[in-house]
């Protein structure tokens, strides 16, 4: 399942991309467009506008205003799998390839490169990523929600 988010949705669509959903995010496009680009991808919307959702009924209508519950909500009724060894760049959808420490040398803090043995990198754009305690904290949260139904 791929998804396109609406322009209300910046934060949910970094963290779809965060467990490895494919994910895009336009902004300052007009209905016509996203839905456009939705149709020609094949790709699930999720929006706040309830025009939109029903123009385009391969759609979730989301009013809730916290990410971790808009985030719930498309997790448990859509059923996603939370993979841990999955991710996408949260900057432009990219996939992310495991590299070696040594290949981002000077690229990330001293500390953050001393206590991790590989980095993420995105293949499109080049960002570097790492397992810090954020991404963790917010994917046991994710994962949290498969098991019990809601977010720790
Ligand atoms: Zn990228």
């Amino acid at each position: 399942m791929r998804f396109i988010c609406d322009e209300m949705f910046g934060s949910l669509a970094r963290w779809l991309r965060m467990i490895g959903e494919d994910t895009l995010y336009l902004r300052d496009v007009d209905d016509d467009e996203i839905i456009r680009v939705a149709r020609e991808e094949g790709r699930f919307l999720l929006t706040r506008d309830k025009e939109l959702h029903r123009r385009y009924p391969y759609s979730m209508y989301i009013d809730e205003n916290d990410l971790d519950r808009q985030l719930a909500k498309v997790i448990e009724e859509l059923g996603l799998r939370v993979d841990r060894e999955k991710g996408r760049c949260t900057l432009c959808n990219g996939e992310l390839d495991i590299v070696e420490r040594e290949e981002v040398a000077g690229r990330v803090p001293k500390y953050t490169y001393l206590s991790h043995d590989h980095f993420y990198r995105c293949r499109e754009c080049g960002k570097i990523y790492w397992k810090g305690s954020h991404w963790e904290r917010i994917r046991d949260g994710l994962e949290s929600v498969q098991e019990n139904g809601r977010f720790s």
